[in-house]
């Protein structure tokens, strides 16, 4: 066996200690390898079984007495303030849910005066939580798979895949805890970039001018926190409010959208943010994830997204320059809006009058679909002419959002496809048929996933890898 990925262990090493029963490990993989060798129906997949197996023994053992170590090394000090500790008593024992198994470790406790609370130094030391007892490895491991699916199922999945027993009541709770950790970090990171501290946070760009593109969107979200009081609610008057809005942004620079197939494209590198906190939370995150992808550094910045008021609101208070678009399939459905006003019961001329529109407000000229506006809105009568004219303020309104001509001309997105498919992409986890949610717990889960696909997930959990680094 090579031993060039086996670190050095030097002679006067505590690992001395592991001597033993890395010889006793060794002897019992190999028998077992062996007669797996010899028996005819096993494959490669019983051999990693085995392996795995017959490893984790040794990996709990080494843990623990690593643990041991590191948790005797602790001054005894407050981990929060520095000052010195009183009452001092030892081994305390606590045992913990790790990667390899249970895991017992015997604690110095003591009290903190200036603090007023007993401390346990070693916990900090490496990295346990006063509450729960996962590991960071197994806190790590409910957040990711609780962020991506309901928790019966991550439960299952997890043991299956690594042999972790978490009950699904455990991990939900730890994922929520780790959530609720997430949006403290959240909260610290764009402190820092308003704040002009996060050039660490930011992506590299070139010197060259690029254009930040910018895409918001809304989806909404079923909760439950006054579960079971629809009737008094009711009777004050006040119907129970179930659905919620979720608020979502992507930026990326237009150079990171490539080409795939003809009318489709791929984003290499974005931020995104989505939050349950409403309008404001969403305008504080993105301008900072904005930050991050370069807006100070953009030449333009363009916002593309449907007609909402909120979002133009936003736009207006955050990113007064930006140019603006309005998502063009959400222009055209008001466009349809009024075909079918025209001729109700006809859906052949319906196509036919709108046809011509269409390809009119694709070339940037949208003066003469607003003049065809005015003019078919004068021959409608009640109703439909109501229609018609709320259609038509609409195209005035958005009348600065239209120009789909220098869009195409430009290489730009004409729609807000990327924030829409990324909010269908959270709804795959948040809107699952049966599903409520409380609105903390939808915002602590979603706030992982956001770090996740935002390539931040080393931030929260500092032992894993830094896919950047790679
Ligand atoms: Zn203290």
């Amino acid at each position: 066996m090579s031993n060039c990925c086996v670190p050095t262990v030097p002679p006067d090493s505590s690992y001395k200690a592991f001597g033993q029963p890395v010889e006793d490990w060794t002897a019992r993989l190999t028998a077992g390898l062996n007669r797996s060798i010899e028996t005819t129906n096993q494959t490669m997949g019983d051999l990693e079984r085995q392996i795995a197996q017959q490893t984790q023994g040794l990996e709990r053992k080494l843990l623990e007495e690593a643990s041991q170590r590191k948790a005797d090394q602790s001054p005894p000090a407050c981990p929060v303030c520095g000052h010195p500790l009183s009452r001092l008593s030892h081994g305390h024992e606590r045992t913990y849910q790790t990667r390899f198994g249970l895991v017992t470790i015997r604690r110095s406790r003591g009290w903190c005066k200036r603090c007023k609370a007993w401390r346990f130094p070693a916990d900090y030391a490496l990295g346990l939580e006063d509450t729960g007892s996962a590991s960071p490895s197994v806190q790590e491991m409910a957040a990711l798979v609780a962020s991506k699916m309901p928790v019966s199922e991550a439960s299952a999945v997890l043991e299956h895949l690594t042999g972790v027993k978490l009950p699904p009541a455990t991990l939900d709770r730890e994922a929520r805890r780790q959530g609720k950790r997430a949006e403290r970090k959240r909260k610290e990171l764009d402190q820092q970039m308003s704040l002009g501290g996060g050039a660490a946070q930011c992506v590299a760009v070139e010197q060259k001018p690029f254009t930040l593109v910018i895409e918001i969107d809304a989806w909404n979200i079923r909760e439950r926190d006054e579960w079971g009081q629809s009737q008094q609610q009711r009777a004050k008057g006040m119907e129970p409010a179930r659905w919620h809005w979720v608020y979502g942004g992507t930026c990326f620079r237009l150079e990171e959208r490539q080409p795939t197939d003809p009318g489709r494209s791929v984003i290499l590198s974005r931020g995104t943010v989505m939050t349950r906190g409403g309008v404001e939370a969403l305008r504080e995150q993105l301008f900072a994830e904005c930050l991050r992808q370069g807006l100070g550094q953009a030449g333009e910045v363009l916002v593309v997204a449907d007609g909402a008021m909120w979002i133009w609101n936003l736009v207006s208070d955050r990113f007064g320059s930006a140019r603006q678009r309005l998502d063009f399939y959400h222009a055209s459905q008001h466009l349809w809006a009024v075909a079918h006003a025209l001729h109700p019961e006809d859906a052949s001329a319906a196509y036919q009058w709108i046809e011509p529109l269409l390809k009119k407000l694709k070339a940037g000229r949208s003066v003469k679909v607003i003049a065809e506006l005015e003019r078919v809105t004068k021959r409608l009568r009640a109703k439909r002419r109501v229609e018609a004219e709320r259609e038509l303020e609409y195209f005035r309104s958005h009348r600065h959002r239209l120009d789909y001509r220098g869009a195409k001309q430009s290489g730009q997105p004409l729609g807000s496809g990327a924030i829409e498919s990324t909010c269908r992409q959270y709804q795959c986890r948040f809107k699952r048929c049966g599903q409520f949610w409380s609105q903390s717990g939808d915002e602590a889960l979603m706030c992982l996933e956001t770090f996740w696909r935002n390539g931040r997930w080393h931030l929260l959990f500092p032992h894993s890898v830094d896919p950047s680094k790679n």
